[in-house]
């Protein structure tokens, strides 16, 4: 059996941050993965299947990834129940004015919280800001009724909040709504993934093992967890799980509270009738089976959809199907309990358990990696 003092399960981009943190400081490590990228994966023919968008805030991803292409923003639309309205249209209200100051709050907090996120909990980081805390037990039709931005919720900000995190801004809680809708404060563009991946595991590919872990067993008299693979075993000092929620939960015999959305992304090439203006991008109703449609610069688009078939000739008048994926979940989001990042002083589980997305996402692999490190030199005094 392989020993290891160290093993990362799951090769997204916290899995990935780990690891790369960790080789870069020179400390032993294992990565066990069934696949590398995680939800950062492009079909064949490199086209999106998983995460398109990098927040300019991603400072920690920005220097793996490169910049793919400018979306044009007078260019996208938004469903009102009949049409697609151009989205500069929905956002004209008089409470635009307010938005900086309703937002402005939530946007200093959120910073300080990622800046400190590298060193300490996320949890404990948010029970600790008193504003985080707030908005994290608020629903996010509370906090819309308490800054009186009822219209331009409905008509702008709610659809964009659900085209982000893939599903119904109502039902998701004030931290999420607002930390879905500070890219468009904070600016976003299209990213490209292809040498994601080759840069996170420059110079430690000798240490990826690619297998499917089934089980955890709990610490030996000597202090080494069991891990079963499908293909082995392996011991370890400590465990790093970086696997998506339901993944996660499995492996560690618990029931997660997370709201966790799933959903199909299709590639489709093809003509979009005109009432579902073709060409731009167009977010749909949380009802419409269809959420979002986004078109990529060369032939394709990249559809997400809440069901395994839509209906696509309600919407094309001629397509082909050229990829699909679906994901299970696609979209976690924590309700009330935050998870802690460190189980046990020898067990992380990281990721997007408690804030989605990909910065938050690298910054619990960074966490979990200077907590390593610092147990190494304190073993070493
Ligand atoms: C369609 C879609 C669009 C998104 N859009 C954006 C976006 O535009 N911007 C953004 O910031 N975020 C976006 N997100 C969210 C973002 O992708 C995730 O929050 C982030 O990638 C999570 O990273 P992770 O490392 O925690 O998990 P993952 O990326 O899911 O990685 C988990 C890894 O664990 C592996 N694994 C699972 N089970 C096992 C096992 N038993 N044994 C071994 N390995 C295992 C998997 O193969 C995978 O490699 C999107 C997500 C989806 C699905």
């Amino acid at each position: 059996m392989t020993s290891a003092e160290t093993v990362i399960i799951g090769g997204g981009i916290s899995g990935l941050a780990c690891a790369r943190h960790l080789h870069d400081a020179g400390a032993p490590f294992l990565l066990i993965t069934d696949q590398l990228g995680g939800r950062l994966a492009l079909s064949e023919d490199g086209h999106y299947l998983g995460a398109v968008m990098m927040n300019n805030d991603y400072v920690h991803v920005k220097p793996h990834a490169g910049k793919a292409f400018k979306s044009v923003p007078w260019r996208s639309y938004i469903w009102d129940g009949s049409k697609g309205v151009n989205s500069v249209l929905r956002m004209l209200s008089p409470e635009v004015f307010r938005l900086g100051k309703v937002f402005g709050e939530f946007n200093r907090a959120y910073s300080r919280f990622r800046s400190e996120a590298p060193y300490v909990c996320q949890k404990t980081l948010m029970e600790r800001d008193p504003l985080l805390r707030k908005l994290v037990s608020q629903s996010a039709q509370e906090f819309v009724k308490e800054h009186k931005i009822e219209s331009i919720t409905g008509r702008f900000l709610g659809p964009v909040a659900g085209a982000i995190f893939l599903g119904d801004w109502r039902q998701m809680n004030a931290f999420h709504f607002c930390a879905g809708i500070s890219c468009l404060g904070n600016g976003s563009i299209n990213a490209d993934w292809t040498g994601t991946v080759e840069s996170l595991t420059r110079g430690y590919t000798d240490k990826i093992i690619m297998d499917k872990v089934t089980s955890i067993d709990a610490p030996d008299e000597n202090g080494f967890y069991q891990v079963k693979c499908e293909g082995r075993r392996v011991r370890a000092k400590t465990i790093v799980l970086s696997v998506p929620g339901d993944a996660g939960d499995k492996l560690l015999g618990v029931n997660g509270s997370a709201k966790r959305e799933a959903c199909h992304v299709f590639h489709i090439e093809g003509k979009r009738r005109a009432l579902y203006r073709p060409g731009a991008s167009l977010i749909m109703d949380p009802d419409e089976e269809i959420l979002l449609f986004f078109p990529l610069p060369d032939a394709v688009e990249v559809v997400y959809s809440r069901s395994a078939e839509p209906d696509f000739s309600r919407y094309y008048e001629d397509y082909t199907i050229i990829a699909q994926h679906f994901w299970q979940p696609a979209i976690q989001l924590s309700r009330g309990e935050w998870r802690p990042l460190q189980r046990e002083s020898n067990f992380f589980t990281i990721g997007d358990y408690n804030v989605c997305g990909l910065e938050d996402s690298y910054l619990t692999g960074l966490f979990a990696a200077n907590k390593i490190l610092a147990q190494g030199r304190e073993r070493k005094l």
